[in-house]
């Protein structure tokens, strides 16, 4: 079956189990796993179908930059048996059909609802549950909510002044038509120069008769080497899945990167080199783990930046543009790394230009265009990859309620905070799915989700089992996730870039490294730990305590 549009709903229960909110990978796997505990739930998404952030980010050369035969699930081994990949990186549409696929097989559509938007959840503290209304009328009561959210879901367009006064067409990447967008011919301007953009550029130019890029930051850009899939080399993963998927499980980033365990200072010069050579020729973000001490210790960071600096330098004729191209504000890796195809060759063409916006920002949207230190470009389409309000904009916009009438966007205004990334205390039974103060964004999403989602579905089994009603990460337990969240980014190099990892790219807001960069193995021992101590840092209650407590 294909993508599925329902413009016509099923009906929508009134009281409920569970409410997950997300229909991506996340919201996929954790209705699976609640109706094989047999609590009933139900999925609402704003798209038309399943996939998230694979839904929506349909921008030409969107692709995944985790390998293929790592980026699916593991919980069925039948599901990652049948699935082929056709690529090493799989693009977009492709994972898109395995999203819908997994929808399928598993039959999660019956208990999903499209084209409905959670507009509030609010928490009765006299009956313990929540109350999810949407944009379609519905009120559903709930004992649980899981926000299955994503962290790269609320699209950030940048306050221009003029942007509605453009006559031409206008884009964002996470927001792609889906019918697709025929740019042939046309003059394109691109705003940003993320991993969207650094993906989009080469295909637009391929297209556009003039694209012009509009540069605020340069980033840290590593090939991708993507190729039709090796036949032997998928089945080798097929051969050894469950053994690999338990290794990666306990990596520090979900992902088997071959990792180097030597310090990059400390190996000589000619060798380090050729290890980065070794890595950028078989590309791909796991460049980062050609040394132990990349992400620590800003020496030997010098060394890998210089190493990818020179191949920048290399690739791009004019020296003007290669200049302008040499991320220089930031240690290497510490903006999230970008991973592409010819984006630095594309620069060679000569129907492609660069302008720096850092120096001069962009100041207006005009009628015909952009309009940059004074000048004036002008454009038949503008294409905006400018990014997200990262981790906690699509929470904060949801209208969550907690005890006492707390909103989330008050409670998390000086930054998120969370215990282990899972819930937040003053919101009883709302769960979230790689929340901030988790690994989340530093890792394979599938792994961190599937992660989170057995976590809570165990957790649930257990309250169940056990007739629990409630339960609620206490203060102090969160104040300790955080400050050590915080400490072990302090370890490192990342909180010194102006990344969205550290909320920096919305104008506002507060400065936190949101991530925990711990690692995802250690990060699951300690989840799993604290399961097995009983809910440590949590509060669980039973319906007479519950009860007694509203009297
Ligand atoms: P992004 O990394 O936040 O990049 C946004 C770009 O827009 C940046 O270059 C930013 O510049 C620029 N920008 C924002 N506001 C601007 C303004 N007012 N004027 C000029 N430039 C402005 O967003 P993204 O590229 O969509 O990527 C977000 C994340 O999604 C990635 O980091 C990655 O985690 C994920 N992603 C993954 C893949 C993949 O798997 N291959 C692909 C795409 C995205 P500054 O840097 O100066 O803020």
């Amino acid at each position: 079956m294909s993508e599925a549009t329902e413009t016509q709903r099923a009906p929508v229960p009134h009281q409920i189990d569970v409410v997950i909110v997300g229909a991506g990978f996340g919201g996929m796997y954790m209705l699976h796993r609640l109706r094989g505990l047999g609590l009933s739930a139900i999925v609402f998404d704003v798209a038309t179908g399943v996939g998230g952030t694979w839904y929506w980010n349909r921008y030409p050369g969107a692709r995944c930059d985790v390998e293929s035969m790592q980026y699916s699930y593991s919980f069925s081994e039948e599901l990652q048996q049948e699935w082929q990949w056709s690529e090493v990186f799989a693009g977009q549409p492709e994972i898109l059909r395995y999203a819908n696929h997994v929808a399928d097989r598993l039959d999660l559509r019956r208990d999903m609802r499209f084209e409905t938007r959670v507009i509030g959840a609010v928490f009765d503290e006299a009956t313990h549950r929540w109350t999810v209304r949407t944009d379609r009328g519905d009120v559903v009561s709930a004992k649980y909510c899981v926000m299955a959210t994503g962290c790269l879901s609320a699209a950030r367009l940048p306050d221009f002044p003029g942007l509605d006064s453009f006559k031409g067409k206008t884009y964002h990447t996470g927001h792609w038509p889906h019918e697709g967008v025929d740019l042939t011919g046309l003059r394109v301007g691109v705003v940003g120069t993320g991993s969207s953009a650094i993906q989009a550029i080469p295909v637009i130019a391929g297209q556009a008769a003039h694209v012009t890029v509009f540069q605020r930051t340069p980033n840290f850009s590593i090939p991708s080497r993507n190729q039709p899939m090796p036949g032997d080399y998928a089945q080798s993963w097929k051969d050894s899945y469950p053994a690999r998927r338990a290794e990666a499980r306990f990596t520090r980033n979900g992902i088997l990167a071959n990792p180097n365990d030597r310090s990059a200072i400390e190996t000589p010069e000619a060798e380090r080199l050729a290890v980065y050579e070794q890595r950028w020729a078989s590309g791909g973000t796991t460049f980062m783990a050609a040394f132990n001490d990349l992400i620590f210790n800003k020496a030997s960071n010098d060394t890998a930046a210089d190493f990818v600096r020179g191949k920048i330098r290399a690739m791009v004729k004019d020296p003007v543009k290669a200049n302008l191209l040499v991320p220089v504000n930031h240690p290497i890796g510490t903006k999230r790394i970008c991973v592409d195809t010819n984006y630095y060759l594309t620069y060679n063409s000569p129907n492609v230009d660069l302008v720096d916006v850092r120096g001069a920002p962009i100041e207006a949207v005009t009628p015909d265009g952009l309009r940059v230190g004074g000048k004036d470009y002008t454009f038949d389409a503008i294409v905006f990859a400018t990014g997200f309000d990262a981790m906690t904009g699509a929470l904060t916009r949801m209208g969550i309620v907690g005890r006492a009438g707390e909103a989330l966007a008050d409670k998390w205004e000086a930054g998120p905070r969370t215990y282990l990334g899972l819930m937040t205390a003053g919101f009883p039974n709302m769960f979230m799915i790689t929340g901030p103060g988790s690994p989340s964004v530093l890792s394979n999403m599938m792994v961190s989700i599937e992660q989170h989602v057995d976590w809570v579905a165990d957790c649930l089994g257990h309250m169940t089992h056990r007739q629990l009603a409630c339960i609620e990460a206490t203060l102090p337990a969160e104040n300790a996730w955080v400050q050590h969240v915080n400490e072990v980014a302090d370890t490192t190099l990342y909180p010194s870039a102006a990344s969205w990892y550290m909320g920096a790219n919305i104008p506002g807001k507060p400065r936190v490294f949101m991530p925990y960069i711990g690692g995802v193995g250690a990060y699951r021992r300690r989840c799993d730990e604290i399961a097995a101590n009983g809910y440590e840092g949590f509060q669980l209650a039973g319906p007479a305590a519950i009860a007694e407590a509203a009297e």
